[in-house]
Formats: C-alpha cells, structure tokens, sequence
C-alpha cells in the first residue's frame, strides 16, 4: 500500500515518521498539519523527515556516516516546516518507523 507525507504540498513516500504516542506531542503534529486539532487522524498517518530540524533526530550523526538505517526520531520531536526547500539535501531511503 502507497504511504505518503501527510503535508499536503510534500506527499513524500521515503523517510516516513508515525505519529508519536504522546497525545500533548501528536496534537503539535496536527496543529502543523492541519492548522488545528482533528478529532479524527488515519492511524496511518506519518510525517516525512523534511519537516524536521536536525536535532529532531536521536542518531543524524550515524545516519548520515551510514551507521543507521534509519532515521530514529527522538520522542519529544515536533515537525516545525511546513515547507521544506531544501530538496537536494534530502536523503532518500524507504523506511516507516513503526512504534
Ligand atoms: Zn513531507
């Protein structure tokens, strides 16, 4: 099944992060997303890494050393761009990091 970035401007399909568990976390995710806070979220739902700083993210170092596989996202991390620009920079690789 195809999975994309929720942004709808992005639609990205690598680099895929789900929905963290902390609903205080999860409601700043929608906020940027969606301007606001649905009721009602596919389960689905995931975030592309261009959304993030670099320090979103537990292991950027050993990624980009090619240590990681994947992007690890920490916990607390909350997407703050909406519109990314930096596209050449971007690192594809097909990964869902499931909770
Ligand atoms: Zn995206």
């Amino acid at each position: 099944s195809e999975v994309n970035c929720a942004v709808p401007s992005c639609g990205k399909k690598q680099s895929l992060h789900c929905l963290p568990s902390d609903p205080n976390i999860r409601k700043e995710w929608m906020n940027l997303i969606f301007n606001e806070d649905p009721d009602l979220v596919g389960k689905n739902l995931v975030l592309c890494s261009r959304h993030f700083t670099t320090d979103s993210f537990a292991n950027k170092a050993q990624f980009n050393a090619g240590f990681s596989e994947r992007l690890k996202l920490k916990e607390v991390a909350v997407p703050n761009i909406l519109y990314p620009t930096l596209y050449a920079h971007t690192i594809y690789r097909c990964t869902v990091n499931i909770l």
